[in-house]
């Protein structure tokens, strides 16, 4: 009573969201394209194969010429010409002509059809071979067998990739065979990061009494190089105003998309993070209905977004994965971020305040059902919950309760236990 109520969690993100636009499309060397996203249609400018040719070792042929062709009575064929892989054999075949052709070999004039070695009697394939004089063949084949045609996996025209998609290995591949040295990309958001606090000390530092290691740098640094951006970490501010406000301008002049901070937004003595932005941008300060993540804190920093996140490590963490990802996954150009969510059976009962929570889980799969666990002490400050979790177990808002054997909504974040 009398407090300002909690802003339910899907409400906030999409406030945050119509803040983020995709950025620019730049062209980017094809072997630096793994991961990136496309941002163009990608349309093939040539047939794929680009000619007819051979899909086995063999000969080309007439087929007409090894109709009747059998292991008891083949049919002899001339050798006039060899045709291995990356040459064009200048003839047109004869009746009664057979070129010996290589696997990716043009398919050479005159045939209509490649004869596999296997079905002739020269079987040999082992390197340096000449060809025969000529060769027997001991089956028939039909009109196209063994060929290849041009555009058979691609049409020149087509429409091959879709802007919005991570590259994958296999794309790249599709790309270099469309002969696309320069690929549109998005480019990559950057992200600034830092900590705050003046208990925190970097990792190759001891800690002295009262001190504890800066884990959120590592944590953040790591999720948005694993969304697609690029991170720029600045460190640890202390908390005091001087401290936070340069790490801040420093954040700006590295010319970042957004600014990411943990810890110092909450309503402390010692949090300046929160006044150092409203003097010189605008913030929108939000309690969430959500758990752990309370306090969220999203601005503009002299015109840059900056995202506020709490310090506590699991916090810091969740509050991420649902704001700070799907901004950048927008910023990225891939739209909205797909969650894998499935029902799962509660092996044991479980309580909340009321908010929307996500809480740390291991799920596992047990006759065919996928049965969740909650990993210990859910602490926001317990990171251990999370290190130990593959899921996070979502209560919707409003749900105090649920007991031993009731299903509820898992979002897998690693592999099933
Ligand atoms: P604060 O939001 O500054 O009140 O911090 C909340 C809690 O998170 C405190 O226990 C902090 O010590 C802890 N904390 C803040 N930043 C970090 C960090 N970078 N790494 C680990 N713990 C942190
Ligand atoms: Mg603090």
């Amino acid at each position: 009573l009398g407090e300002t109520p909690l802003l339910p969690v899907q409400e906030a993100r999409q406030r945050l969201l119509s803040h983020f636009h995709p950025k620019d499309s730049v062209l980017v060397p094809l072997d630096q394209c793994a991961g990136r996203v496309l941002a163009q249609p990608v349309v093939s400018a040539l047939d794929l194969p680009p000619f007819p040719n051979s899909s086995m070792d063999g000969f080309a042929v007439r087929s007409a010429d090894i109709a009747s062709a059998q292991p008891d009575s083949p049919s002899t064929l001339k050798v006039v010409g060899d045709a291995p892989a990356g040459n064009v054999v200048d003839l047109v075949l004869q009746p009664g002509q057979a070129v010996r052709i290589m696997t990716g070999a043009p398919l050479v004039q005159g045939a209509d059809a490649v004869l596999p070695v296997e079905d002739t009697d020269f079987n040999y394939r082992q390197p340096g071979v000449p060809a025969p004089e000529q060769v027997l063949a001991l089956r028939p084949v039909s009109a196209g067998d063994n060929i290849r045609p041009a555009g058979q996996d691609v049409r020149r025209g087509e429409t091959v990739l879709q802007p919005g998609k991570r590259l994958r290995p296999q794309d790249l591949g599709m790309l270099a065979m469309m002969g696309m040295a320069q690929v549109p990309v998005y480019a990559r958001p950057r992200v600034a990061i830092f900590s705050t606090g003046d208990e925190l000390v970097p990792v190759d530092q001891p800690l002295a009494p009262g001190k504890i290691h800066d884990a959120n740098t590592y944590t953040l640094v790591a999720l948005v190089e694993s969304v697609g951006a690029e991170a720029v970490p600045l460190g640890i501010a202390r908390d005091r105003e001087d401290e936070v406000q340069a790490v801040l301008d420093r954040a700006v002049e590295q010319g970042v998309d957004l600014i990411l901070s943990s810890a110092g937004v909450s309503v402390g003595a010692f949090d300046f993070v929160r006044m150092v932005v409203e003097e010189h941008g605008h913030l929108e300060f939000w309690k969430l209905d959500m758990r752990p993540g309370k306090p969220l804190t999203f601005g503009q920093y002299r015109d840059v977004p900056f995202v506020g996140l709490p310090g506590n490590p699991v916090a810091a963490y969740v509050g991420f994965q649902v704001f700070v990802h799907p901004a950048l996954s927008k910023l990225g150009g891939t739209g909205g971020v797909e969650r894998t969510e499935r029902r799962v059976v509660l092996q044991e009962p479980i309580e909340s305040d009321g908010r929307e929570s996500y809480l740390r889980a291991v799920v596992k799969e047990q006759d065919g059902r996928l049965l969740a666990s909650l990993t210990g002490h859910q602490g926001s400050g317990n990171l251990r919950s999370l290190v130990q979790a593959n899921a996070f177990l979502f209560v919707p808002s409003g749900v105090k309760s649920l007991r031993a054997g009731a299903e509820a909504t898992a979002w897998l974040f690693g592999d099933l236990a």
